[in-house]
């Protein structure tokens, strides 16, 4: 039997403290539950263990913080990893780190381990904004790391940038950008913030405590960085992700090529065999072995519409040719009412063979999926 591609990612649900935006699944209050974490990590991987049936050629750590915990600890994921998979020779491995959580030994080991793909949160280089939304760390830190990280031998680092925060105005924006272009990372995405209910910040705000950019702002601010960019060398490649030529992420790529990943680790996701499961986000219940669910099968149709709309994330669009082999059907002809409509709108457009939003699809790329649900 041929083996099939499969993406790892492992969830490291630890911070230092919360951010005043975050909803992810993180807990600041149980590092010192990192090595009984562990020990439940390395038990689930060895479970779903699979040599036979799959090639890993990329595995992502996230989190939370992956960077908070011990090195060791990174290695002992890695080595269950290796001794549990066929993991390809040349896999992108990343890790995400926190500035103020990494120094140049950590940096140094986690290369030697393995891992050839840093992924920085930054989110933007003022110091005033960085303390609104409750970032642990400074600008100046944030050097320190991305510096450590090129000295010791990373050529391949992902800087996170995020839109529409608390008090950032387009000129603080372009600020940011200028200074992040100038170190020439590979990679940069541009998250817009998005105001999650409960969250210190929403409070804040709808106490007026805070005021964020408003969605025009939000708007000349994506349509700013996406220019500022282009013009220096980073190719557009997903709504919120610009990279240098070979430098595109291939574990979210796939992703979005609807292709199988497997996540250990709480609150993790998996979709494999068209079906998705879920860990327990609970880290209690996690350690406690309450592992992977099964949550649901996709259908061919299920199917189907997930892929337009992840393949619309790309600004490549969807290859009509390789959905139709796909899924055996004729897309331009199963869904001509949707696209008549939309392209009647001007969100999306037909060329070379690839269905893609069009500029004013990107931004209103809600609406296009919308239609697809
Ligand atoms: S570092 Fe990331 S995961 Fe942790 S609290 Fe901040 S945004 Fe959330």
């Amino acid at each position: 039997m041929e083996k099939k591609r499969l993406g790892l990612y492992v969830h490291i649900p630890f911070c230092k403290r919360k951010c005043y935006y975050c909803d992810f699944v993180s807990y600041d209050n149980c590092i010192n539950r990192e090595d009984e974490y562990i020990e439940s990590l390395l038990l689930e991987i060895e479970k779903r263990a699979n040599k036979e049936k799959y090639f890993v050629d990329t595995i992502y750590f996230g989190g939370g913080t992956p960077s908070i915990i011990k090195p060791e600890n990174i290695k002992k994921v890695l080595d269950k990893i290796y001794e549990s998979f066929d993991v390809l020779n040349n896999a992108e491995i990343t890790l995400e780190a926190n500035p103020g959580t990494v120094n140049k030994e950590k940096l140094e080991k986690y290369l030697n381990y393995g891992i050839n793909r840093l992924s920085i949160g930054l989110q933007s280089t003022n110091n005033d904004v960085l303390k609104l939304v409750g970032r642990i760390h400074t600008y100046e830190e944030f050097l320190d790391a991305y510096n450590s990280a090129l000295e010791v031998g990373f050529n391949n680092i992902n800087v996170d940038l995020m839109l529409a925060l608390p008090s950032q105005s387009i000129e603080i924006l372009n600020d940011s950008l200028e200074k992040v272009i100038a170190l020439n990372p590979k990679h940069i995405s541009l998250y817009s913030l998005i105001l999650e209910e409960g969250t210190p910040l929403y409070n804040k705000v709808m106490n007026k405590e805070l005021s964020l950019p408003d969605e025009e702002t939000e708007r000349k601010m994506y349509w700013t960085t996406k220019k500022l960019l282009e013009e220096n060398g980073y190719i557009h490649y997903e709504i919120s992700n610009f990279a240098k030529e070979g430098f595109y992420s291939n574990h979210n790529t796939n992703c979005w090529k609807q292709e199988e990943y497997m996540g250990f680790g709480a609150a993790a996701h998996s979709f494999i065999d068209n079906k998705r499961f879920s860990n327990s986000e609970n880290l209690n219940e996690y350690i406690k072995g309450n592992k992977t669910t099964l949550n649901e099968e996709l259908n061919q149709e299920d199917l189907e519409k997930e892929h337009i709309m992840l393949s619309l994330r790309m600004i490549k669009g969807l290859d009509i040719n390789d959905f139709n082999l796909k899924f055996n059907t004729n897309f331009e002809e199963k869904y001509k009412d949707i696209i008549q409509k939309l392209k009647e709108e001007n969100l999306v457009e037909i060329d070379n063979g690839r269905f893609h939003l069009s500029d004013k699809g990107l931004d209103y790329a809600n609406v296009v999926f919308e239609e697809f649900i």
